[in-house]
């Protein structure tokens, strides 16, 4: 890897547990036998992801992988809650996209400026004062809280862009984008100069622009993972538009029409979609080339059915007209692929996990506790037919209602299931 860039990256990041619910007695003077009032443990804390624009790589996570939400404070006496721990906000690159990796799902395309939580909190334990009825008055336990979920991800940036430079080193992509934009990236004339791609808003008129992407230089080999150039064509991925430059003056001594072909082969081993992209070419370093270098290029290129630019980013000629053909081309394209997330079926997963649990009589309440309930719970909503419909047949495959059985629960008895209460229906 790089210095200085870091597209992709494994973190863990873990939700803070619910605070326990309180066990406590009403007190007070001359009042002789105090009702239940243990309050309710807090909610932890979710893990909560943000796009930040002061970001543009995900370096910071080289140093920090493990991120862990604070958790829910407990309950106390006299029904006080405890207090819900705050989200913890990981901020990371727009265009980052974060996926599960025990699943491989993906979970958020951070491209917009919502927040998205990723990771929940677990909820508080409930208090003793919840457990009160007029056969149990005086309930000695509370419930622990629940824990916050954790999980292992894999995040990738890929950048947000209208429009991505592409082609060989030193060919004048990053000149091109500090003359038609305010970005500075460094220019130098030599290979890999561009180490972290640079994004520049390019202004045609007020309230008219686009965003283009300077990409670290592609070299032959580069879709097979030689050099560079496959690392950083996931960046040019969900741009609308390839503006492809060439030098067209053969200044370091390759041939133009030789340099387009290769690049255009590496598009495509990388993905067929980015090399059926459109694609606007333009011949970059006229300043030094013969009219007959050009004409060359240009003859090749039209006879591609590609719109073809003279230009000098050194002088600026000709920049004009290509940023404005770009971003009328732009009007007619669709927008910025964003990448669908991929929820977790319920259901699907809660069969998948050790079905491991463990059940408790408590002054007649079947108490049931299994992590992986947990989750569903969380996430189920109860009222909803289908859900509890699931719900019933997951207890019934996981065993847990075997072990009811077996401990002598009877028609109507309370079964709380991870701080669920239910009536029991044979
Ligand atoms: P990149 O690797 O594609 O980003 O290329 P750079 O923008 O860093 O440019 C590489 C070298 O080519 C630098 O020395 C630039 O000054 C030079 N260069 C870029 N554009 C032009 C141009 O239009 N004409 C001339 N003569 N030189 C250029
Ligand atoms: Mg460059």
């Amino acid at each position: 890897m790089f210095d200085g860039f870091v597209d992709e990256v494994n973190i863990t990041v873990e939700a803070g547990d619910g605070g326990d619910g309180a066990v406590s007695f009403h007190r007070e003077k001359y009042v002789a036998a105090g009702g239940p009032d243990g309050g309710d443990g807090g909610k932890g804390g979710d893990i909560v992801f943000l796009a930040d624009d002061n970001l543009n790589t995900l370096v910071d996570f080289r140093y920090k992988r493990k991120f862990k939400a604070q958790n829910g404070e407990n309950g106390q006496g006299a029904r006080k809650y405890g207090k819900s721990a705050d989200d913890l906000v990981i901020r990371v690159p727009r265009g980052t996209v974060v996926s599960d990796r025990e699943s491989g799902r993906i979970l958020a395309d951070m491209s917009g400026s919502e927040p998205v939580v990723i990771a929940k909190g677990g909820r508080g334990g409930r208090g003793n004062a919840h457990f009160a009825t007029p056969t149990r008055q005086i309930p000695h336990f509370a419930k622990p809280g629940f824990k916050g979920q954790k999980l292992d991800l894999h995040l990738e940036l890929k950048l947000l862009a209208d429009v991505g430079l592409v082609g060989f080193p030193n060919v004048g992509k990053s000149t091109l984008i500090s003359v038609v934009s305010a970005a500075k990236p460094k220019i130098a004339n030599y290979h890999f100069t561009t180490l972290t791609p640079n994004l520049g808003v390019v202004k045609i008129s007020e309230g008219s622009s686009f965003v283009m992407a300077d990409i670290p230089g592609l070299i032959e080999g580069a879709s097979e993972g030689v050099g560079l150039g496959h690392e950083f064509l996931r960046h040019v991925e969900r741009c609308r538009l390839i503006l492809h430059i060439i030098d067209v003056s053969a200044s370091e001594g390759r041939d133009p029409i030789s340099d387009y072909e290769i690049i255009n082969r590496e598009l495509r081993s990388f993905s067929e979609e980015l090399a059926n992209a459109p694609q606007i070419v333009a011949a970059n370093k006229c300043d030094m080339a013969s009219p007959e270098q050009i004409a060359a290029l240009r003859e090749y290129v039209e006879g591609q059915g590609l719109p073809f630019f003279e230009i000098s980013a050194a002088t600026t000629a000709g920049t004009r007209e290509l940023v404005e053909f770009t971003y009328n081309r732009l009007r007619d394209l669709p927008p910025l692929k964003v990448f669908e997330v991929d929820p977790q079926p319920l259901w699907e997963a809660a069969s998948a996990k050790e079905s491991g649990f463990k059940v408790t009589v408590e002054e007649g309440i079947y108490f049931v506790e299994a992590e992986w309930l947990e989750g569903i719970l969380r996430m189920a909503d109860m009222d909803d037919y289908e859900s509890l419909h699931h719900f019933q047949l997951v207890l019934k495959s996981s065993g847990i209602i075997d072990e009811l059985e077996r401990l002598g629960i009877n028609e109507g008895d309370t079964v709380s299931v991870c701080g669920f209460e239910f009536d029991y229906v044979r």
